[in-house]
């Protein structure tokens, strides 16, 4: 069955959320309408999903709305924002009822989870694509900048590294492990990532900088210290690896799933010696592991990676869609 631009919106889009006093007008005028709190900042980011480049053709409507809300989020992890309102520009070939109804339900799921409001969008035909912008509260002066790293700071990352690339590799390659429990647990973690909300909110007043690691370690670290003028030492032992990438895939591989390959969608920040008492306290909060990494360097010593002590050499890869 099909239905019309309206109906779409209607029946698909226009949905009872929790209410939002700051949230003047939402779906069903010409613009949407928010009241900006006092001594508040408005944090704004934009996503896109085109197919072939960001999911597969066969990608489930459930996984593609969860990860365009989920890569979203991951934005505005990343600069300490509170996430408050949402805008959906949907592009796709026609208007399948049964496709629409999963995609929407796991859209609303997913920002039900992190109280995020649905206030206004757009609905085109043509190839599918996914526009999602999302807005975002904090408090004045908070936001945590690329820029604003310095010489000493530790550098930490959130969660593990490298488990969204091997999924990926898995999906890619139709390479399948053994035991299906961990193919299915890397596939889930490419397909469903966690952002890290509730700590980008809670780092906020301690760290110095942060990035959220879509293109790879070393590309999106690389935009701290480029933004922060300063360069870093990594010790190679300390990257998150889990026990799953380490049991069933070669050192190579998994090192540079960490390094290069992005959508992992964790945190990378720095943080000032004299805070790690309050990040010690705030890490009790969370059950993701927070792992140092290395260190903020001055600018004249470079980016430099360390390997059982030994300096080694790189190519920094990440992902650029023009080359
Ligand atoms: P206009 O022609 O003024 O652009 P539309 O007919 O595109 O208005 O949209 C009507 C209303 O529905 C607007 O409030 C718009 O923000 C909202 N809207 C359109 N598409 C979506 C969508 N996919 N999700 C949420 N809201 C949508
Ligand atoms: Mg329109």
């Amino acid at each position: 069955m099909k239905c019309n631009e309206f109906e779409i919106i209607l029946r698909y889009f226009q949905r009872n959320q929790k209410k939002d006093f700051n949230e003047i007008k939402g779906i069903g005028d010409d613009s949407a309408l928010i009241k900006i709190p006092k001594h508040n900042i408005l944090a704004i980011s934009t996503d896109t999903l085109v197919e072939n480049t960001h999911f597969f053709k066969n990608i489930s409507p459930k996984d593609l709305a969860y990860k365009t809300v989920a890569v979203n989020l991951s934005d505005l992890a990343a600069m300490g924002a509170d996430p408050k309102w949402t805008t959906l520009s949907i592009t796709m070939p026609n208007s399948d009822i049964i496709w629409l109804e999963k995609f929407s339900n796991s859209f609303f799921n997913i920002l039900n989870k992190y109280n995020v409001r649905l206030i206004g969008g757009d609905t085109n035909r043509g190839p599918l694509s996914i526009t999602l912008s999302i807005y975002g509260l904090l408090e004045e002066n908070t936001a945590l900048l690329r820029s604003n790293a310095n010489t000493g700071d530790l550098i930490y990352v959130t969660g593990n590294l490298g488990e969204s690339a091997a999924g990926l590799f898995l999906i890619k390659n139709k390479f399948f492990i053994k035991n299906l429990n961990i193919q299915n647990y890397l596939i889930k973690k490419h397909l469903n990532p966690t952002p890290r909300v509730f700590e980008g909110i809670a780092l906020r007043k301690i760290a110095s900088a942060a990035i959220d690691i879509s293109d790879g370690l070393l590309s999106d670290l690389g935009h701290i210290l480029s933004s922060s003028q300063c360069g870093a030492n990594i010790n190679l032992n300390k990257i998150p690896i889990s026990k799953i990438l380490i049991d069933n895939f070669t050192h190579q591989n998994y090192l540079d799933w960490a390094l290069n390959i992005g959508e992992d969608y964790e945190l990378c920040f720095t943080i000032a010696k004299k805070n790690i008492e309050k990040l010690n306290l705030i890490k009790k909060n969370f059950s993701v592991n927070f792992t140092c990494i290395g260190r903020i360097t001055p600018i004249e010593q470079g980016f430099n990676l360390f390997y059982n002590k030994k300096k080694i050499f790189f190519k920094k890869k990440g992902f650029d869609h023009f080359n």
